[in-house]
């Protein structure tokens, strides 16, 4: 059995409070929201922490509520079964629903929050085990070590971004706003489109540092013909991690024809990769009718020429290729219901 290593825990009852604590960290901090990751990546000791701050407290923090122009501002601390259930995340940004609805089994969409799935560390075969496995060879870039076991020679840790509703995030135009302890340069507050979040780096594939603090979820307004869909590949359909996850978005005129349309695909590389050019091919085309059928199989085509999976995560990776167009096809027919 994996013990979890020393570390002091502080409950701060304020998003001041947490803040401060993690600049008193220097460093040294981390967030625990539901703990389903943060707390096996500590045990398996790729991931360090002196101070642990809890934010199981700060009920500022939850919640899912309808803004003003009709979006969604949600709470990070919300857990992923109440996003999954909500009525106006079903309503406002389906694809959100159903990927919440897919992370992991019933009892860690309990304790597993929205927060902590943007924030979700990048996942690699070589990487999501014990430091005892990982001391046999060598280690690897990611910790410890100077090799990448995924891409020889490279210089660059290649982890795969296996968050589910980041996908779905980033199809909806979210945006995230972040705070740091306020300083004599200013109150510490940051707001940064969802995409902006994120860099090819699977070491650490965030532009924020990891003690600084997500405290609201932004979804914009979406329009009456709005659909939108979240598929995933994984080999236990009650539990696992995506293999690749596709999110969908389809919006219709009054008319049924699309007058915008999205795809991002998650656990290929460290960031959502968007396949808007492809997606752009199904403006115009109205579902139902052959045109749309033709545009497709061209989407499908021009997905799997661009998402090519590595080696990173479990599946044979040429496989998970082969499944890109099959996923997007699914995920299409996900949002159109
Ligand atoms: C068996 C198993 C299967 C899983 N399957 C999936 C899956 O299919 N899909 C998937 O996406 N995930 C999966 N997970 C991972 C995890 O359960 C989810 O990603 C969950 O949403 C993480 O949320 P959490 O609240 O538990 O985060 P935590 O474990 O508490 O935190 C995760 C990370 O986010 C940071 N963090 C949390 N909240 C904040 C915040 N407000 N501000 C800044 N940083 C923050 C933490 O510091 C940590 O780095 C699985 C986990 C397990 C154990
Ligand atoms: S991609 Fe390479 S460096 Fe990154 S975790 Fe995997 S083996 Fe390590």
């Amino acid at each position: 059995m994996l013990r979890l290593p020393k570390f002091n825990l502080v409950s701060p009852k304020s998003i001041d409070e947490v803040v401060q604590a993690l600049a008193d960290s220097k460093g040294r901090g981390r967030i625990l929201a539901g703990g389903t990751d943060l707390l096996p990546n500590l045990k398996h000791e790729f991931i360090e922490a002196d101070i642990v701050v809890s934010l199981g407290e700060v009920d500022e923090l939850r919640g899912i509520e309808v803004s003003a122009d009709g979006g969604l501002s949600i709470g990070p601390l919300t857990s992923l079964a109440d996003i999954a259930s909500n009525e106006h995340v079903l309503r406002i940004a389906p694809a959100l629903a159903q990927a919440a609805g897919t992370v992991a089994g019933p009892q860690h969409r309990i304790m597993g929050t929205i927060g902590g799935n943007v924030m979700l560390d990048t996942r690699c075969q070589w990487i999501n085990q014990s430091h005892f496995w990982r001391s046999s060879l060598g280690f690897c870039l990611k910790k410890d070590g100077t090799a990448c076991h995924v891409v020889e020679g490279g210089s660059r840790c290649v982890a795969a971004a296996s968050n589910d509703t980041a996908a779905a995030l980033a199809s909806l135009g979210a945006s995230l706003d972040f705070q740091n302890a306020p300083t004599e340069h200013g109150d510490g507050k940051r707001t940064l489109e969802f995409e902006a979040l994120f860099k090819a780096d699977g070491a650490w594939n965030k532009k924020v540092t990891p003690t600084e603090l997500l405290t609201r979820i932004h979804i914009p307004a979406t329009p009456r013909g709005h659909r939108g869909g979240y598929v995933k590949l994984r080999l236990r359909g009650s539990i696992d991690f995506p293999l690749l996850g596709v999110a969908s978005r389809l919006d219709l005129d009054e008319a049924g024809k699309i007058e915008h349309a999205d795809l991002v695909v998650i656990a290929l590389q460290a960031r959502p990769t968007r396949v808007r050019k492809a997606a752009k091919l199904l403006i115009g085309t109205t579902p139902g009718q052959a045109n749309y059928d033709t545009a497709v199989a061209q989407v499908m085509d021009a997905a799997y020429k661009q998402c090519t999976p590595l080696p990173n995560i479990p599946g044979d990776h040429e496989w998970r290729q082969e499944m890109v167009p099959v996923y997007v096809k699914r995920a299409l027919a996900a949002a159109l219901g």
